[in-house]
């Protein structure tokens, strides 16, 4: 990227596209410090020069953000607090992050008319400060038709400007603003990087390892994991294992089951992600090969127990089924639904 830039070979319109968590949004902003640092070296820039500092509170004048909102008439910078608070706390949040966040959670957010008009009259206006006019647009998926008033100034924007769009799903973008940007493809974070930074914020090793498998190459799954913690992430599991198998124990079924619930879209991915790593364990256990053994002795214990009742095809159903449950999260099942049908396949596969 730093080549790119020193060579002057600058695409003045970039899709950054990552899946939630990867980091897109970090990357575009570190590409916005870059081409506007005033003494950036051959890697990166300095850091610490005015613009530098400036971009990194999300002050800099020639920096402008567009993101969903919700409601006609409200535009991104009426919420530009709430965005520099959320892109503080964490640059690797979600969409649904940001709805929670701005209050609106449940709706559906967008970027709307009034907005496209506020994107041209920023850009029509010249630089202040900076070498770059710089226009990220995050959650560019959720631009629809309106959209198309964009692309002339995609296609020949004034002197000087930039467009970061950020993505994390291409084929929901407007098929004619995606023709007219170049593709940046963000790839999952690698799992030494993730273990290395879980280790960097104080975890510790094996746990880190752990953590950093069950991710799949998102900060933001393992922060969340790392806020539950893999413990009590461990009592759950348990929980609703012991519970799914005793019809005497529906009342305590329902309790955990509304809980789970609570939990939101991602961290109840990553319990669902650890029932299928933790199912694969105990089929190993059950077939005698010893490369399952996870980094504590009480989930050991558990998967040795838990393994005497699996069948490879019991095993194959139960997978099936918790992956479906993945899908129908993703697509905004019904959580309590989701979790009550997996309950009843978890007991009618393990009890026959
Ligand atoms: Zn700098």
């Amino acid at each position: 990227m730093a080549t790119t830039i020193a060579e002057g070979r600058i695409a003045h319109a970039q899709l950054f596209v990552g899946a939630e968590g990867t980091g897109a949004l970090p990357l575009a902003l570190a590409y916005a410090t870059l081409v506007n640092c005033e003494n950036p070296s051959a890697e990166d820039s300095c850091g610490i020069c005015n613009s530098c500092n400036k971009i990194n509170k999300l002050i800099h004048s020639d920096l402008h953000f567009t993101f969903p909102t919700v409601g006609k008439d409200v535009v991104s910078s009426d919420l530009m607090e709430e965005w520099r608070e959320s892109v503080s706390e964490n640059p690797y949040m979600g969409y649904r992050d940001w709805v929670l966040k701005i209050g609106a959670e449940g709706k559906q957010g967008n970027i709307n008319t009034k907005e496209t008009a506020d994107i041209f009259r920023r850009l029509s206006l010249k630089a202040l400060e900076g070498k770059f006019k710089i226009q990220i647009i995050w959650g560019v998926e959720y631009l629809k038709e309106q959209g198309n008033k964009l692309l002339k100034i995609l296609e020949e924007p004034p002197e000087g400007t930039l467009f970061i769009l950020v993505c994390e799903d291409p084929n929901q973008v407007l098929p004619t603003i995606l023709s007219r940007a170049q593709v940046v493809q963000i790839p999952p974070i690698d799992y030494n990087s993730l273990t290395n930074a879980l280790i960097a914020e104080g975890m510790d090793e094996p746990v880190a390892k752990q953590t950093a498998s069950l991710s799949s190459g998102s900060w933001l799954m393992a922060l969340s994991l790392s806020q539950n913690s893999s413990n009590d992430l461990f009592t759950y599991l348990k929980d609703f294992l012991n519970l799914s198998l005793f019809d005497s124990k529906v009342p305590e079924r329902i309790r955990l089951i509304d809980s789970l619930s609570q939990w939101g879209r991602e961290p109840l991915k990553l319990f669902l992600n650890y029932l299928i790593d933790m199912l694969h364990k105990a089929e190993h256990i059950s077939f005698q090969t010893n490369l399952a053994k996870t980094a504590f002795p009480e989930e050991n214990a558990f998967l040795e127990k838990f393994a005497k009742m699996l069948t490879p095809y019991k095993a194959e159903l139960i997978f099936k089924k918790a992956n479906d449950a993945i899908m129908q999260i993703e697509r905004n099942g019904n959580a309590k639904l989701v979790l009550f049908n997996l309950s009843l396949s978890v007991r009618n596969v393990l009890a026959n």
